[in-house]
Order: structure tokens, then C-alpha cells, then sequence
């Protein structure tokens, strides 16, 4: 029968569970095995019936337990020492020389320089041959200390059941052997005797969308952050939570979408309604001109969340007037403050030299797109109209309109009269007449010419005396003759009508 050394008592320590197979299985022990100590959770077994070679031991010890010994520190071996009993030719642990150094076969790894504790002028390899390690238990001298033997040599199997189990420390941790227990040494995120609590994160709020392998906002928590429509994030969108407690990050915020800021038009007012910042998803801008202006495009612009106004911002342009022209004869003068003909343009008009002006003076363009009034007209000034009554005769040309500016007459006088005053007037730009019309005057003949007249006169008189005494003579004649007819042939005919006849051709003749 094997012999279990131990401090306590444990079921898990037994190896043999309480199933069929189990009893079975420690029957089977405790045939095998003589006396067997037991302790809790790391337990020591070594076979009291028989002796082994150091390969048989090791197999006893896997067979039943876990392993020959691996001796972790000081306290171990005055442990062993002090419980284990004295057998004469001591016990098997788990060291051998592999390609010539010392190892430990549980975990392959070499014995190292601090673990040490081989007894006095040891290892000695005595007989070239000591590759298997024993220690001496209750020894007179180095009790408890390591010695190189050859490995076919008889011994006790000093084993070990190990206390770790597959589901030690909630497989969360390293199992570390102690002697009778074992302690977890959590891995990172967990903590607890048997690591089973979880490292916990702060909750977040609003909830994202996480997902919770060990627990709710917890050692591996991940947690995947997204904004509604117009809204951007404003960091990662992935949150974990490290085994420290704290999340990967801070938790994102959600900012809404910008759009470029709108500047106050020029002769305007912008009128905005931000909801969630200046500028942003969502804000709304209402446009509106000065009196004179009218916008050009779309009274209300809206942010949308792709971060782009719904149309372009309006301008204010100056309210248009119809264009002037100059006027015929006249000049235009304007001042525009705000474009050609446009809100508060003031023309002002003006007539050549000889034209007047019919109208306002001035016009200005209204904030209704009106101007003031009518544009005027440059009319030609006029000068009195002229009048020729005999004796003056006048001759006028008119460049323009009649008797108007530029309109020139000439005059001259019938026969008989002479002019007095000048020849020509023209009319002046100021309307007047360049001079005063003249006069005509009788003629005043030389004393001569009166003569000459006269005498002229005198013999026409006589000559017609003369004519008029032959043709008197001629008449009587010829009525004489006539009578003498009549008076043959009739004696009643009227004398008269011969007198009216000549009468008539007198006058038609004359
Ligand atoms: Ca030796």
C-alpha cells in the first residue's frame, strides 16, 4: 500500500472519486500501495511496498498520481523531512541529468543554480553512471539533502498529486502548488480567490451596442458606438474595456454636422435658428434685403446631414430702374450708388445751347424700381414769330422749327420804299431776336427825275389830248355816216348802244 503525507483531509485530494470507477480505481491503490498519507491539495505519496528503479518509480507515481516530486523551495524539503519516514535506502524525486544536465522531468526545465540542495561533495557521479537524483529523508547527515545515484537502484517512489485541476481558478488564472493547496494567479481582468469575478469598466450612457462576453460592461466588454442621422462621432467608434477597468478610450460623443457658416448679405439680415450649434444639421436661415434690394435666390436655406446648405445663400441686388437714354438735344448726367440705373441712382438732365428743358430737372430711382417722374425733353426755344405786312417783304429759312432757334429772316422793302433797320435777324438761343425788325420807308426822289416826270406826264396828256380829239372826230364822222344809213333804211334805231359797247372795251382794254 502506498503512504499519502498530508495536513488535511480532501476529496478532491483523493484522486479516487466516489463513482464505480473510482473505488475501483482505489482499490486498486491501495493494493498497490501500502500506507498512504493524504493531505488537501498538493499531496506526497511514495509506495511503502515496494522499492523501484528511478524509470518504475516515476511510472508508479504517473500511474497513480501526477508525478515524482518537484521540489519548488526550502520549506518543501524540511516538510518532507519532518513527515515523511526513514527508509533505508531513501527516495526517488523527479530530477535526472538529460544530455548532461540536471533537469526536472514534471516540467522539462532545468534545475537551476538557487534551487539547488544536493547534500555534502555532491553530485559526485560515483561510478559515471548517477543520472537520477534521490533525497535523503531523516538521514544522520544532510537530512533532506540530494544525492546522484544510478538509476536502476531500488527505491521508495516519493509522488506527488498535484492540486490544480483543469478547472482551477475558474480557468481564469495560473495554478500555482502549494503544499496541501494551490493559488490562483489571475490572469489579467480577473480577480478572486478562484479568479472568478471579472474586472468591471464604468457603464456607459446612452447604451451603445456592446457586446458582453464575461458580463455586462466588463473585462472585454466591446461596445460599438453610432449617431443618428446629422449627427457625426466625435472619436472611436469602438470601445473595449481593459483588464485595468478602464475602456480603451472615452466613450464618443455625438456632434451634429456642420455646414460652412453663412456671412449676413451685404444690404441684408440673416435670421438663423440653430438647434444643435451654430451652422449645424438641422439650422435654418431666413434671408431678408434692405427697402431697395431684392434677393436673388431662396428666402430659407436648411443645413442638411451631409453637412451642405439645402440651395446657395441669396444676395441683395440693388431694385433696377428702366435705363435712361440722353435725351435729343440734351445731355444725361447720373450718379449710381448700386449698379446702372438701380435704387437711389439720380440722373439729371441737361439741353444743348438753344433747347430747353421740358420737365423735372432731376430723376431718382425709387425703391419700387420707378423713377420720380418722366424723363424731360429738350425742346428747341422759340423766338416771336414774325410777321411781313407790305411794304416788307421777309424771307425766312427754318433749320429747326419755324421762328425758332437758328430760324434766320431776311427782309427788303417794295418798290418805292427803302429799308430802315437791319436786313437779317436771327434767333438767339435765349429766344430773343438777334435784332428789331426793321421799317420801310417812302422813297424821297430827286428834284430832276420830278422834272422828267413831269414833262413825261405833259406829253403823254398832250399826245392822249390829241388821240382822244382824233378819235372824237372820227366818231362823229362816222355816227354821221351812220345816221344818213339809219335814216335810209330805218328811221327809229337808238343811238345808246354803241356807248356801252365802247364803255366795255374801254375798261377791258385798260
Ligand atoms: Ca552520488
Amino acid at each position: 500500500m502506498g503512504s499519502t503525507v498530508g495536513l488535511r483531509s480532501s476529496p478532491r485530494a483523493w484522486g479516487c472519486g466516489w463513482n464505480v470507477a473510482r473505488l475501483l480505481c482505489f482499490a486498486a491503490i491501495c493494493w498497490v500501495l501500502g500506507t498512504q498519507m493524504e493531505v488537501g491539495a498538493w499531496t506526497y505519496h511514495y509506495g511503502n511496498k515496494s522499492d523501484y528503479s528511478w524509470e518504475l518509480a516515476r511510472n508508479f507515481c504517473r500511474s497513480f498520481y501526477t508525478d515524482l516530486v518537484a521540489i519548488q523551495n526550502q520549506g518543501e524539503i524540511v516538510y518532507l523531512n519532518n513527515v515523511l519516514p526513514r527508509h533505508r535506502t531513501y527516495y526517488w524525486i523527479g530530477i535526472r541529468k538529460i544530455n548532461n544536465v540536471w533537469t526536472w522531468v514534471g516540467t522539462n526545465k532545468a534545475l537551476t543554480k538557487e534551487a539547488e540542495n544536493w547534500a555534502n561533495k555532491e553530485p559526485n557521479n560515483k561510478g559515471k553512471n548517477q543520472d537520477c537524483v534521490e533525497i535523503y529523508i531523516k538521514r544522520d547527515h544532510d537530512a533532506g539533502r540530494w544525492n546522484d545515484e544510478n538509476c536502476q537502484k531500488k527505491k521508495r517512489a516519493l509522488c506527488y498529486q498535484a492540486s490544480c485541476q483543469r478547472s482551477s481558478c475558474s480557468q481564469r488564472g495560473e495554478c500555482v502548488e502549494t503544499i496541501g493547496n494551490y493559488s490562483c494567479d489571475c490572469y489579467p481582468g480577473f480577480y478572486g480567490p478562484e479568479c472568478e469575478h471579472v474586472v468591471r469598466c464604468k457603464n456607459l450612457d446612452p447604451r451603445p451596442d456592446c457586446s458582453h462576453p464575461l458580463g455586462e460592461f466588463s473585462y472585454n466588454s466591446t461596445c460599438k458606438f453610432q449617431c443618428q442621422e446629422g449627427f457625426e462621432l466625435q472619436g472611436l467608434d469602438t470601445l473595449q474595456c481593459l483588464a485595468s477597468g478602464n475602456w480603451t478610450a472615452a466613450a464618443p460623443e455625438c456632434t451634429a454636422v456642420k455646414c460652412p457658416a453663412l456671412a449676413t448679405p451685404g444690404r441684408g439680415q440673416l435670421n438663423c435658428t440653430h438647434w444643435h450649434g451654430d451652422f449645424t444639421y438641422n439650422s435654418t436661415c431666413t434671408f431678408s434685403c434692405e427697402m431697395g434690394f431684392v434677393r436673388n435666390g431662396s428666402e430659407t436655406l436648411a443645413c442638411t446631414a451631409l453637412g451642405q446648405w439645402t440651395v446657395r445663400p441669396p444676395l441683395c441686388e440693388a431694385i433696377k430702374c428702366p435705363v435712361l437714354d440722353s435725351p435729343g438735344r440734351g445731355r444725361l448726367n447720373c450718379t449710381h450708388w448700386h449698379g446702372d440705373f438701380t435704387y437711389n441712382s439720380t440722373c439729371a438732365f441737361s439741353c444743348e445751347t438753344g433747347f430747353v428743358r421740358n420737365g423735372s430737372e432731376t430723376l431718382e430711382c425709387t425703391a419700387l424700381g420707378q423713377w420720380t417722374g418722366h424723363p424731360p425733353r429738350c425742346e428747341v426755344m422759340r423766338c416771336p414769330k414774325l410777321r411781313d405786312l407790305e411794304p416788307i417783304l421777309m424771307n425766312c429759312s427754318h433749320p429747326l422749327e419755324s421762328f425758332s432757334y437758328g430760324s434766320v429772316c431776311r427782309f427788303r422793302c417794295t418798290q418805292g420804299y427803302f429799308l430802315n433797320g437791319t436786313s437779317r435777324v436771327q434767333c438767339q438761343p435765349d429766344g430773343h431776336w438777334s435784332d428789331k425788325m426793321p421799317a420801310c420807308q417812302e422813297e424821297a426822289a430827286p428834284y430832276f427825275k420830278q422834272v422828267l416826270l413831269y414833262m413825261g406826264g405833259g406829253a403823254v396828256a398832250l399826245v392822249a389830248l390829241l388821240l382822244t380829239g382824233m378819235f372824237i372826230a372820227l366818231l362823229i364822222k362816222r355816227l354821221s355816216n351812220k345816221e344818213e344809213e339809219k335814216t335810209l333804211l330805218n328811221p327809229t334805231s337808238n343811238l345808246g348802244a354803241p356807248g356801252v359797247f365802247t364803255n366795255a372795251a374801254f375798261d377791258s382794254n385798260f
